[in-house]
């Protein structure tokens, strides 16, 4: 494969052209921006990004503090420990990974009222037995109502990593259970609206298959600067 033009606006027209084949509203473009400098988003949002996604707690706090003159939405697509709730309810818009019940009543505390609800996506771990990030698909329907009774969250969809299979007809199946699952849960809860997959390398499968938001690292900014898989806890 040739490798794909990269940079903010070609990335936006592969989105918007992915999407309306699929008959859709474009979806949304996450900024994934682990491990790479604080001038690094400012040049993004320099181009009308606003939204980011950061895998570690500390390494966002540190770069939303440098770049605190911007008006950005903040993502928080890693793993999280009860440790890190206070800092994720304080600080995030987002958090795209929940995965267990026990965290949601320490971010429901936690979350000031002055900044809204944090909007909330269940991760499900889809095909990867050996994956300790994510719930169990069964699980979903129990954790999305724990997330539903609280006021300081707002339940907006799903997320998922399925494995980086080589073969992408069979990542499909992958996104394609996401999808099923995630009509199922809208059908449920009104306000669900979000169905977060898609990375770098196959970002327009997943809006065939459904994502309403993508996220991407490496095809917005190039290489990261180290080594850093994304399943790192
Ligand atoms: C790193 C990461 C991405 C982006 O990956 P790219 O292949 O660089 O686009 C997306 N989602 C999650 C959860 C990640 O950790």
């Amino acid at each position: 494969m040739s490798p794909a033009p990269t940079g903010h606006a070609a990335i936006l027209a592969r989105i918007a052209r992915a999407s309306e084949r699929a008959g859709r509203a474009p979806a949304s473009l996450l900024a994934v921006s682990k491990t790479q400098p604080a001038a690094a988003i400012r040049a993004l949002a320099a181009q009308g990004q606003r939204a980011f996604g950061e895998n570690y707690v500390q390494e966002a706090l540190a770069k939303q503090r440098e770049l605190a003159d911007l008006a950005l939405e903040w993502h928080l697509i890693g793993p999280l420990q009860s440790n890190k709730c206070r800092e994720v309810a304080l600080h995030f818009d987002w958090l795209q990974s929940l995965d267990r019940a026990k965290l949601v009543a320490l971010l429901a505390r936690q979350r000031p009222p002055a900044r809204g609800p944090l909007n909330v996506l269940i991760q499900v771990n889809i095909d990867d037995e050996a994956s300790k990030s994510g719930c169990a698909p069964a699980a979903v329907d129990a954790l999305a109502r724990r997330v539903a009774a609280e006021p300081a969250l707002r339940l907006r969809g799903l997320m998922a990593i399925p494995q980086p299979l080589p073969d992408l007809q069979r990542r499909r199946v992958a996104f394609e259970r996401m999808q099923a699952l995630f009509e199922a849960l809208r059908a449920q809860h009104a306000g669900v609206d979000t169905l977060s997959m898609g990375m770098s390398d196959d970002f327009e499968l997943a809006i065939a298959c459904g994502a309403t938001l993508v996220r991407i690292g490496t095809a917005l900014f190039g290489a990261r600067p180290r080594a850093n898989p994304p399943r790192a806890g």
